[in-house]
């Protein structure tokens, strides 16, 4: 199953590198620039406490990619708030789940139309629905870390965001296939310990553009509406799949999706650059 699982994702990896050409500058050898981060957004409020863990605080080289290409990620300073690609690329994200409520319905809607899309998984969730992650997987989405638990990281000390991290890598790993290349922060509270060990396991840090503002619960046109009035070529969504009630975001999806691939838009994942 696994074996499968991996077999889909190289697939989907060489798919995605014909055609997302240039998303992150990727292929034509200049350095994405990271554009100034936005104010940290409020988002859902935080869930309960980490919990004591076996996972908890692995050698960094335990598990992750090879050496050679976790030497490679940069540490940052700001997080990526776009990418860049030819065209009209876009890249919708997913965040705090997964939840069996509302995320096969957003991975049906993204089945419907064969688009991929990211995941900014939180890891106490992901361990109770693995078999999300497995489909992920078969889908081609892309997995991302969103901690374990959703704490605001500026009021965490260094070592507790790592198990943060690190456990979520663990179970993002094991349910997956393969160990998270990207990292979101919680509410979009970024700090310097963040960057640095995101990028020690190897993680790129991603903001995002446009915040469509689904967890207040607005409305489903309104959520449409953030969608369509933001759209532009590069832009990163930001919608969840989890931390309450969700159901506005999944009828949105099923409204703008198909709308904005009617407008010419190649809703795709980013590809990370080499070195
Ligand atoms: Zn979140």
């Amino acid at each position: 199953m696994l074996t499968r699982r991996r077999a889909l994702l190289a697939d989907a990896a060489a798919a995605g590198a014909a055609s997302t050409a240039g998303v992150l500058g990727a292929l034509d050898g200049t350095d994405p620039v990271p554009v100034p981060a936005a104010a940290p957004a409020p988002g859902p409020p935080a869930r309960r406490a980490l919990r004591p863990s076996a996972y908890r605080l692995q050698p960094l080289t335990g598990y992750g990619p090879p050496r050679a290409s976790l030497a490679r990620t940069p540490v940052r300073r700001e997080p990526l708030l776009s990418v860049s690609g030819r065209g009209r690329t876009m890249v919708l994200t997913f965040d705090d789940g997964p939840d069996p409520r509302y995320t096969p319905d957003i991975l049906d809607t993204l089945a419907a139309y064969e688009v991929r899309a990211m995941f900014f998984v939180c890891g106490e969730m992901a361990d109770d629905n693995r078999d999300l992650l497995a489909r992920m997987a078969d889908d081609g989405h892309v997995v991302g870390n969103h901690t374990w638990s959703h704490p605001l990281l500026t009021g965490l000390s260094r070592r507790r965001i790592r198990t943060e991290m690190e456990r979520t890598c663990e179970v993002v790993d094991a349910a997956y296939g393969e160990p998270p290349r990207w990292f979101r922060a919680p509410y979009g509270a970024w700090n310097r310990a963040a960057f640095q060990l995101g990028a020690e396991l190897g993680m790129e840090p991603l903001a995002w553009t446009v915040d469509t503002l689904d967890w207040t619960a607005p409305g489903t046109r309104t959520i449409v509406g953030r969608v369509e009035d933001g759209a532009a070529p590069g832009v990163v969504v930001l919608s969840h799949d989890a931390g309450g009630d969700r159901s506005q975001s999944v009828r949105a999806l099923r409204s703008y999706l198909p709308r904005l691939l009617d407008s010419g838009y190649h809703l795709t994942v980013p590809r990370r650059q080499p070195a």
